[in-house]
């Protein structure tokens, strides 16, 4: 038996590429827009996209809880998949809460499981920068880390081939 490896990174946003500091920034500035009277748990969310395009999204949440949204499924989800030249280098979440405690977010288990459907559709690695309010980020630099074991299109009868082949 061999024991698994998580290899992860963390230190201060301050620290990272310029690039990164600024997707970080959109991330931030989503928070902002996020609709949360519920829970008043602000995320953001922004995707970095190989052109260098960012795309933005926040949580909306909705009075029939289950029907929210989360900031990194509504980033993900004005990403057009068709497009073959707009693979995804990476996504960063932060938040705003009444309870700043600097603890760094990570997606939840549903957007974990897009986040890596995103991965295998184009078929290379999308890094993941976890943050908190007060600079804090924890550094995945492949997606697939997020979810082990996880249930994909490869257990279903599709056929291998990604859009991008098309
Ligand atoms: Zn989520």
């Amino acid at each position: 038996m061999e024991q698994f490896q998580f290899p992860f990174l963390h230190g201060k946003k301050s620290a990272l590429p310029e690039e990164i500091q600024k997707l970080i920034d959109r991330a931030e500035a989503a928070a902002d827009k996020a609709y949360a009277p519920y829970s008043h748990f602000k995320v953001g969310a922004a995707v970095l996209l190989e052109d260098g395009s960012m795309l933005t999204g926040s949580n909306h949440e909705n009075a029939a809880y289950p029907a929210g949204v989360c900031a990194e499924r509504a980033a993900l989800s004005t990403l057009e998949m068709n497009d073959k030249t707009h693979r995804v280098k990476a996504i960063a979440v932060t938040y705003h809460s009444g309870d700043e405690y600097g603890k760094p977010i990570s997606p939840c288990g549903i957007c974990r499981q897009t986040i890596l459907e995103v991965q295998q559709w184009q078929q290379q690695p999308i890094s993941i920068y976890m943050c908190s309010p007060d600079g804090k980020v924890i550094v995945l630099e492949d997606a697939g880390y997020l979810l082990p074991f996880s249930f994909g299109s490869e257990y279903l009868n599709v056929q291998e081939t990604s859009p991008l082949d098309r």
